[in-house]
């Protein structure tokens, strides 16, 4: 219920508009973002790699609505990959690339623009020496990003994806994408979505992410395991075991600011976590998510609205 209600509230501009004027420095922002600059995504990378993470990087924004805004965020895109590549720390780091932030969203060709423009950020991701990893948003853009993705892997096969347990149609698309080669994020998935197309339950859920981990553990690609959730951690190292996978044959990911000490301690342990980093001025809707998954970070966000007043 409340989690309905925290993403109902994301679409909200008058509640955007109070919670926009929080600080990023210091209180609930700053523990789920670490900056708004280029600058400062790269420090908490560097931070992070010297702990032994590996980390993704995002740069906040969806919905872009014009062309100039898509080329500015690619823009955005290219100066961190040369930042990263300069500071000695593409090989720890990729990015996450929204299709919505490079210009899905625009009109009857919003698919061709968002495909030539996540081009450019793949091209300037190998240039650097990493990857790129496509987030993947509502259903209703599904089909669009696994095709870009199929189209960007022709020539960029290094090219991740992201599946989300909550959708029904998820353990089929896992089938078609654990393929050799193929980098594949398994997550719960994050947005509002209709019994129609999506699990409800969290039981359900968890459920699906078990079968979908199945399949992808079993498969001839490379999985990412995004989840916090202990119990899904375990049953993947179970089934990685099962499948004899080495510790170089797949990873976890976890988000930034969440669950610190065990990100830390299981890279620690020898295997691969990945941290995702997201950065920048446009954290409302990342951040009303975040919220909405964990209702205990609820008080502590009143408490940062009530004090700044
Ligand atoms: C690296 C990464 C990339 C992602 N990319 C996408 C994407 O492209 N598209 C998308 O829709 N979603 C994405 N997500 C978000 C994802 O879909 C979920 O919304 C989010 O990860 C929360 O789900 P969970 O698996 O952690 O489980 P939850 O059901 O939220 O939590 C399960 C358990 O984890 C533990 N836990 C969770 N949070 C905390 C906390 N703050 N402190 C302590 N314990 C905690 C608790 O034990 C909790 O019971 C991504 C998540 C990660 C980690």
């Amino acid at each position: 219920m409340l989690r309905r209600s925290l993403l109902a509230l994301s679409r909200s501009s008058t509640v955007q508009q109070l919670v926009t004027t929080l600080p990023v420095s210091g209180g609930i922002v700053a523990r789920f973002v670490p900056g708004e600059t280029t600058e400062r995504a790269v420090a908490a990378t560097a931070t992070l790699a010297a702990d032994g993470l590996q980390v993704t990087l995002d740069h906040l924004g969806e919905d872009t609505l014009d062309r100039a805004q898509a080329d500015r965020i690619i823009d955005e895109y290219v100066g961190l990959l040369e930042a990263l590549a300069a500071d000695g720390l593409a090989r720890a780091a990729e990015v996450s690339v929204k299709l919505s932030a490079v210009g899905q969203a625009l009109g009857a060709d919003g698919a061709a623009v968002a495909l030539d423009n996540a081009r450019r950020i793949c091209q300037a991701a190998r240039a650097a020496g990493t990857t790129v990893t496509l987030d993947m948003e509502d259903h209703t853009t599904t089909d669009a990003t696994l095709d870009a993705l199929a189209e960007l892997r022709r020539d960029f096969p290094e090219t991740g994806g992201v599946v989300q347990a909550y959708l029904r149609r998820t353990e089929a698309d896992c089938k078609d994408l654990a393929a050799a080669g193929s980098r594949v994020r398994l997550c719960k998935g994050a947005y509002k979505e209709p019994e129609s197309v999506a699990y409800q339950g969290r039981a359900d859920v968890d459920r699906s992410y078990v079968r979908c981990l199945k399949v992808l553990m079993n498969g001839a690609g490379y999985p990412m395991v995004a989840t916090h959730d202990p119990r899904l951690i375990r049953i993947a190292d179970m089934l990685a075991g099962r499948s004899e996978r080495d510790a170089g044959s797949y990873e976890y990911q976890m988000l930034y600011g969440i669950r610190p000490e065990e990100q830390r301690r299981i890279a620690g342990s020898g295997k691969t976590m990945r941290v995702y980093v997201p950065y920048g001025d446009e954290w409302y809707g990342y951040l009303m998510r975040r919220l909405a998954e964990r209702p205990q970070n609820v008080a502590f966000f009143a408490r940062s609205l009530v004090s700044k007043g």
